[in-house]
């Protein structure tokens, strides 16, 4: 089975320690608007995708095209990949929607913020595809992103482990977006546990997420990105985040084979 390769833009003021979750978010400090670690992880993820071919959907927060920097840094990366590079959509705040009691009205005006915005700023690139900011998402998202033209959504982590994130229950927000037309790839486990994201450095999840990782089939390269929009073509989808990029003094890169 082939890769989906997606990465998140998450800056250091996006996550949910520090805001858009009810119990989570504690600090009132003010991070920087496009942070110079995030800066440095764009560095670094260019310089990943110069030493492979693999096809890769970037999934932007849309209050990061405000800086225009933020904006000519993937329209550079548009430039320098063409089609390997596609982006989608990670919500306009990074908002931890299922955490929080429904709210149909909100997200909607919010998701078509968001949409209008990275159409506008990505037109070429711009995917009607989801993902649900830190994976909380309900079943009442399913019918709002489908009347906004979202075709893929890929925020279910099919793990017991997160199982809370998905409201009311992973089956009931599969079922919500088959029934609305949307696909759902969920992100990829092994032994039932989570390999993307955070689990990739996590003590205790990342010796099994990086194992399942060294064993991916190979990923999509530009020709290959119509599989996306599949449903009969099964995919891992795997994610990491553009911050990754800048650990360990900007060496780091997701651990898959080289192809
Ligand atoms: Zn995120």
């Amino acid at each position: 089975m082939r890769t989906w390769c997606t990465v998140d833009t998450d800056d250091l003021r996006h996550v949910p320690s520090h805001q858009g979750h009810p119990t989570r978010s504690k600090t009132n400090e003010t991070l920087p608007n496009f942070s110079p670690q995030l800066q440095e992880g764009f560095r670094h993820f260019k310089q990943w995708m110069e030493s492979n071919e693999n096809a890769v959907t970037i999934f932007v927060i849309a209050d990061q095209c405000e800086n225009e920097e933020f904006v000519s840094i993937i329209q550079d990366l548009e430039t320098a990949f063409g089609g390997r590079i596609t982006v989608g959509c990670h919500g306009l705040t990074h908002r931890s929607w299922s955490a929080w009691p429904e709210d149909s009205e909100r997200f909607s005006k919010d998701l078509k913020q968001a949409t209008s915005l990275l159409k506008k700023k990505f037109p070429d690139s711009f995917r009607p595809w989801f993902r649900a900011p830190a994976g909380y998402i309900s079943d009442w998202m399913a019918p709002l992103l489908s009347q906004q033209g979202y075709t893929v959504d890929t925020s279910v982590n099919p793990s017991w482990l997160v199982r809370k994130k998905a409201s009311p229950s992973q089956m009931l927000v599969r079922k919500s977006m088959e029934s609305h037309g949307i696909l759902e790839r969920q992100w990829m486990t092994r032994f039932s546990l989570p390999t993307c994201g955070p689990a990739q450095h996590i003590i205790g999840l990342r010796w099994n997420a990086r194992q399942a990782w060294k064993g991916l089939e190979k990923p999509l390269g530009i020709d290959d990105l119509h599989h996306i929009e599949d449903s009969e073509y099964e995919l891992t989808t795997i994610y990491w985040h553009i911050l990754d990029h800048a650990r360990k003094d900007g060496r780091w890169t997701p651990p898959i084979k080289d192809w």
